[in-house]
């Protein structure tokens, strides 16, 4: 417990009002989205300038006070859920977009930034900021770096590893590190900015992100493909690929997830269908028109029962709200649900999702499965109880299971939602021993006293 001289020290620091002490402010600092139990901090800090969040590092550092950085805790893998005690360091009051380069097609942000509020700054100046997680109107920049958050349109465009120019970091003494650069090539030095990606918070505290933005496409066109059969489904995700199409969006729901989203959004969705796509090609209009014509002949061929393009925006934003609601209208079925993220190359879905539908038999489960599929990362969901023990067991064989089958397609255990601490202990079946050793060893190099988040990702 720190002492009330350390306690006046960081109010001396970020003000009184922005250390948070209260019963329900440590509460609600406790937990993230993961299917874990909270820890609660000693108390929360909230820096509001890059002064302060520099000095709060530096002091937790000389103190060996562990420190929990945290965006809006949306993150589904407990990388924000203070594991060994300490402080979480509040980043919401940093969320200045510092700049916007039209010329140089840039911008340098706090990382207390919300992502969908920086993508909607973006394209009020004509401009574009791909990466879109399913969380976006709540999610931060920082944590989308620290997470190397997916969305929707990573098939085509890619995920936020792919829009990092340069990460400017405190390191654990509470120096600025710069790494990276506003220029489209830049090879001074190490790349530490790509070592800040999906660090998740275990090697530094972002300050500033310097972020690439691109043209908008000129054109869309939204469509949603209807199967009797889920294995048609994914066959179908195969062959546009094959047929050297790709898609911005190509995302795939089962019949559970259809159901449980049209109850929650009522957006029209096919309830008897097994399985649908949403599928979505951008770029010039003629090129949006023939590839658009291209999926449609496909999806017949490979005995899609429907294809209906979205008309006009309205209907398109419709079937994006849909999507977005997949993992919301999941959890309201049972208490607990549990998401996981396990990705295969795009040739093993089918393959993949029979073997999710056979460990939900085996183990007398409700898995629904949804996700984008057009990059081999689905999310087969888990609807139970963590009160019911029997339950939760089979839960976590069911996972165990599914993470198995996922590796020996030499797929990899997240997509996008990182390891924190959920998955900190498969880490190893899918690395190495050495890789592990190698983790550790930066990690001793650069925190000695193992005080920024400690316990993701390499565990200890
Ligand atoms: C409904 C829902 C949908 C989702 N959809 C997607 C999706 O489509 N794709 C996807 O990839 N994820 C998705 N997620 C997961 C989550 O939103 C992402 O991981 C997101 O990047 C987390 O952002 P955050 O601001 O909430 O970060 P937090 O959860 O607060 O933190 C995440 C990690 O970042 C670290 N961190 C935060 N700020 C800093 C900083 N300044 N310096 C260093 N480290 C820092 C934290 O310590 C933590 O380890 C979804 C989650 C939910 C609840």
């Amino acid at each position: 417990m720190p002492s009330n001289a350390l306690i006046k020290e960081f109010q001396a620091i970020v003000g009184k009002e922005n250390v948070l002490e209260s019963e329900a402010d440590r509460h609600s600092y406790s937990y993230d989205s993961a299917v874990l139990d909270p820890v609660v901090p000693e108390f929360a800090v909230r820096p509001t300038t890059s002064e302060e969040l520099g000095k709060v590092v530096r002091l937790c550092n000389e103190n060996g006070l562990p420190v929990t950085p945290r965006g809006s805790g949306t993150n589904l893998s407990g990388g924000t859920i203070p594991h060994k005690g300490g402080i979480v360091l509040l980043t919401n009051a940093l969320n200045k977009i510092v700049e916007i380069n039209e010329e140089d097609l840039y911008a340098v942000v706090q990382p207390g930034v919300v992502t969908a509020k920086f993508a909607a700054e973006v394209a009020k100046r004509g401009l574009f900021y791909p990466p879109d997680p399913g969380s976006q109107a709540v999610s931060t920049l920082g944590g989308n770096v620290a997470e190397n958050a997916g969305g929707l349109r990573g098939l085509k465009y890619g995920v936020t590893k792919d829009y990092v120019m340069g990460v400017d970091f405190f390191d654990v003494n509470g120096e600025l590190v710069k790494s990276g650069s506003r220029t489209v090539k830049c090879v001074t030095g190490l790349n530490l900015s790509a070592l800040q990606v999906a660090s998740e918070g275990t090697l530094g505290v972002f300050n500033e992100i310097i972020l690439k933005l691109v043209p908008p496409p000129a054109a869309n066109k939204a469509m949603m493909a209807l199967f009797d059969d889920v294995d048609k489904a994914s066959a179908t995700v195969a062959a546009i690929i094959a047929a050297k199409i790709v898609p911005c969006t190509l995302e795939l729901l089962d019949n559970v997830t259809i159901n449980l989203v049209e109850d929650f959004t009522k957006a029209g969705l096919p309830r008897d269908a097994q399985a649908i796509l949403l599928i979505e090609v951008d770029g010039h209009p003629g090129q949006v028109a023939e590839e658009a014509e291209k999926v449609v002949a496909i999806c017949k061929k490979t005995g899609a029962t429907d294809v209906k393009a979205a008309k006009d925006e309205a209907e398109r934003n419709k079937l994006w709200e849909a999507r977005r609601a997949a993992l919301p209208a999941l959890a309201r079925a049972k208490p607990t649900t549990v998401l996981e993220d396990a990705t295969v190359p795009r040739s093993k879905i089918p393959a993949m999702i029979k073997a999710i539908n056979a460990i939900a038999k085996k183990y007398d489960l409700t898995i629904g499965t949804f996700g984008h599929a057009g990059d081999g990362n689905l999310h087969p969901t888990i609807m139970c109880d963590k009160r019911d023990k029997n339950e939760f067991h089979r839960v976590e064989e069911a996972v165990d299971e599914i993470f198995d089958v996922a590796l020996s397609f030499k797929g990899t255990l997240s997509g996008e939602h990182g390891i924190g601490l959920a998955k900190a202990k498969w880490l190893e079946k899918e690395t190495s021993a050495a890789t592990i050793a190698y983790a550790k060893a930066l990690k001793k190099a650069v925190d000695p006293k193992g005080i920024l988040n400690p316990g993701k990702i390499i565990g200890g």
